[in-house]
């Protein structure tokens, strides 16, 4: 029998729906290794991105937040064989060992690491006119109103925008809290839950997920 006495809901779906593969906990293991952030989303929320993506029937995913690569193969592997992603990274050491796991995971030819700062990668492929029907947006929280805006922009009808941290560990609740990523937070989530293009709200998995459909 799984479980413990102290288990909160999040080890429960961990244990009972999300079970990581041998490539996915060496991510865990390798991000100590190399004294990287440890700072994957948790088994709860990739087995959530990979039930979002597998539902919406998503073909071109635009991630920004890449780390190493845990998020991405979650989605990756949720993908039909025809299906893309690209993760905006800014640092240069975390994509290359995202590239090495999403190559342990068999997932090279559908998973594509641009490295810079997002707002550039996005503003080029704005001007390449590419467009995405799924969006998982990880990255520094004082830009997160800026990725929303632009996720619309690059989006297809019905296309989901996903973003993480959505309760930054429930600092967002102290109203004398107005660091700088509380303050992008908290604006973040004004904004979705007005934009007159979007139907959105609040999953309680992990640290919060926003789902958002462009309508
Ligand atoms: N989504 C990843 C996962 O679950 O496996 C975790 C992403 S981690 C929370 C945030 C990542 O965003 C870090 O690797 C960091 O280097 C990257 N990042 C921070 N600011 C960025 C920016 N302006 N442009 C691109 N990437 C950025």
């Amino acid at each position: 029998e799984k479980g413990g006495d102290c288990m909160d809901r999040d080890q429960y779906v961990n244990e009972w729906f999300a079970q990581e593969d041998d490539v996915l906990q060496s991510i865990t293991v390798g991000l100590k290794k190399r004294e990287m952030p440890q700072i994957s989303v948790p088994p709860s929320v990739g087995k959530a991105l990979y039930m979002l993506v597998k539902i919406c029937g998503a073909h071109n995913v635009l991630e920004i937040g890449g780390l190493g690569g845990y998020s991405s193969i979650w989605m990756a592997r949720a993908l039909p064989s025809d299906g893309h992603l690209i993760s905006l990274e800014i640092n240069p050491d975390h994509a290359a060992f995202a590239v090495e796991n999403v190559e342990k995971a068999g997932l090279s030819n559908k998973v594509r690491y641009q490295v810079g700062d997002a707002r550039k990668s996005l503003e080029s492929l704005e001007s390449q006119r590419k467009q995405f029907d799924f969006f998982f947006i990880d990255a520094d929280k004082e830009s997160y109103p800026y990725y929303l805006e632009k996720a619309i922009r690059m989006s297809t009808p019905g296309a989901l925008i996903v973003m993480d941290n959505m309760f930054l560990q429930d600092r967002i609740f102290d109203s004398s809290n107005q660091d700088s990523d509380v303050e992008g937070i908290r604006r973040t989530n004004n904004l979705l839950s007005q934009d007159e293009h979007l139907d959105a709200t609040l999953l309680t998995v992990g640290d919060g997920l926003a789902v958002a459909r462009v309508k």
